[in-house]
């Protein structure tokens, strides 16, 4: 199966260096307690009900042929196991309270869309980014190298946004195409990557080590959160395995965790951070772990992407 897309973000300038067209790529392995973008998880297309948008007008209780509708009291319920996210009560809802996340494209397709906009990476020094969700994981990554190919024989520089959570031959088959790997550290030991991320990060680090190795131009992003990784000693333990594996990074990105993706949680019927244990890092302290970086031998060390 092809993957699906859940987003084109046109001038970008938070995914790699100019102004940027960012594809975003459904379906990710991983769990990260802080993702925003919760619709990129599933691999498979999904309704999203924004309730608050919704008038109880019935339409979608009426066309959809799955009854996954109904209106009791007065009160839309929606029956997720129900829905095949067919799409059809997308067209008949007046209020844009429904949306399918999830669509098909084709190579051809997404080149032609990133060319649209050649002329401002040409004068901003970008190009197309491909995020996820977790592109290197994708199913179908004969389509993710052909995207690849067709963009860099365009002459369009291609980034790659990526947790490192996937078998390193699909990342050796993009290394001719690919200029940048923006690729994310968000701890370093094991357990707490297993606690809070839900996967086990031996082959992320593993990955990462031999993309310096093979001369992969390489950006590290790393995700600061209060309550999972901003503390001082995770840092330490960061730059202790930067510098110990002479991971040749171009530069160093601290991103400061936001919770602006938590809205998105409730059209999923799902909840955001139950522990309530996620905190904004205040900007003295990002400056903090700036200067560890910088005192570490870091020179190109920026906070936000
Ligand atoms: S997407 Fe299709 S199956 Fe799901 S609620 Fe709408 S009409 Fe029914
Ligand atoms: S069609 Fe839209 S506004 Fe009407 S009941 Fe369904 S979700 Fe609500």
């Amino acid at each position: 199966m092809d993957p699906l897309i859940f987003n084109i973000q046109k001038f970008s300038t938070h995914d790699g260096d100019g102004v940027r067209t960012t594809i975003f790529f459904k379906g990710c392995p991983l769990r990260c307690r802080w993702c925003h973008n919760p619709e990129s998880q599933s691999y498979q297309k999904e309704m999203v009900l924004y309730r608050h948008k919704c008038t109880a007008c019935g339409a979608c209780v009426a066309k959809c042929p799955h009854h996954a509708n109904a209106l009791v009291d007065g009160e839309l319920i929606f029956d997720r196991s129900k829905c095949v996210a067919c799409g059809i009560c997308v067209d008949w809802c007046a209020t844009e309270a429904r949306e399918i996340a999830g669509k098909e494209y084709t190579v051809k397709e997404l080149v032609k869309e990133a060319k649209k906009d050649q002329m401002f990476y040409e004068q901003s020094g970008g190009g197309v980014t491909l995020s996820g969700g977790e592109v290197m994981a994708m199913k179908n990554m004969d389509f993710v190298e052909d995207l690849c190919r067709q963009l860099h024989r365009e002459g369009i520089s291609v980034f790659i946004d990526t947790s490192g959570f996937a078998p390193y031959e699909n990342f050796e088959r993009l290394l001719p195409y690919v200029d940048v790997f923006l690729y994310d550290i968000k701890r370093i030991d094991r357990e707490d990557h297993l606690e809070y991320i839900g996967v086990d990060n031996t082959m992320i680090l593993e990955n990462l080590i031999k993309l310096s190795e093979a001369g992969a131009g390489l950006y590290i992003r790393i995700p600061v959160v209060g309550g999972i990784n901003a503390k001082p000693q995770c840092m330490m333990k960061m730059i202790n395995f930067l510098k110990h594996n002479h991971i040749n990074a171009r530069q160093i990105n601290l991103l400061p965790y936001h919770d602006i993706g938590k809205n998105k949680y409730a059209g999923l019927d799902r909840t955001y951070d139950e522990q309530g244990a996620m905190l904004i890092p205040e900007n003295d302290e990002m400056e903090s772990y700036k200067a560890m970086f910088e005192q570490h031998g870091f020179h190109n060390v920026k906070i936000g992407g």
